[in-house]
């Protein structure tokens, strides 16, 4: 599996083109939203508190259930909830109306969530390893790619340091690339595509 850097390094594709519809929002609320992409981009990873909890060991379910596509769309659903409640405020004026409406609507939210937890597990799919529950329930087998694009991280082999090295410097090869999306992405969002959070009576 890649480390937490190479799957949190997204974000760096992610943010930039968001930059101008979240800009609406206070500071801390722009943290509090990029702080929930970077946790929606490691959530498969959760089966490893799971697997100390149940008193299985840490990696005993690793990439198992938790790393399902099918899951993906599930828990985008419940991501785009907890952060349209928590990062977007509803606004006084008129009454109902909502800046997540403006800024990032609920489908646009589900999009976020559901493609960030999946990039996670394509990113693991794509490593060498046991394979990820990719299809998980219907098919609880693991499901190894064809092809490999990261070089992972070696968790029973923790002497190796130039695996280590290895790794270190092709996620940050890796991160440098989404850098690179996240500012090109940016220049490809129209002017019309960031008119509606910039509304009156919008808290900035
Ligand atoms: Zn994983």
């Amino acid at each position: 599996m890649p480390s937490p850097l190479a799957h949190s390094s997204l974000l760096l594709a992610v943010a930039p083109p968001l930059r101008a519809r979240l800009r609406a929002l206070t500071r801390g609320r722009r943290w509090l939203f990029q702080a929930a992409v970077v946790f929606a981009l490691l959530a498969p990873d959760l089966d490893i508190a799971l697997g100390l909890v149940l008193g299985a060991g840490p990696f005993k379910l690793h990439g198992g259930p938790t790393h399902s596509l099918l899951l993906a769309g599930l828990f985008g659903v419940v991501w785009a909830v907890l952060v349209r409640g928590l990062v977007f405020p509803p606004r006084s004026n008129p009454p109902g109306d909502h800046l997540g409406d403006a800024a990032l609507p609920w489908g646009w939210l589900w999009v976020i969530g559901t493609g960030a937890y999946a990039s996670h597990v394509l990113m693991d799919w794509l490593t060498p390893g046991r394979g990820v529950g990719l299809w998980w329930p219907i098919n609880a087998d693991r499901v190894g790619s064809p092809i490999y694009l990261f070089v992972g991280v070696e968790h029973s082999n923790w002497k190796d340091v130039g695996h280590h090295a290895l790794t270190l410097v092709t996620e940050l090869g890796f991160a440098a690339l989404m850098a690179a999306l996240g500012w090109a992405l940016a220049r490809c969002v129209r002017p019309s595509d960031t008119a509606g959070p910039v509304r009156s009576g919008v808290t900035t």
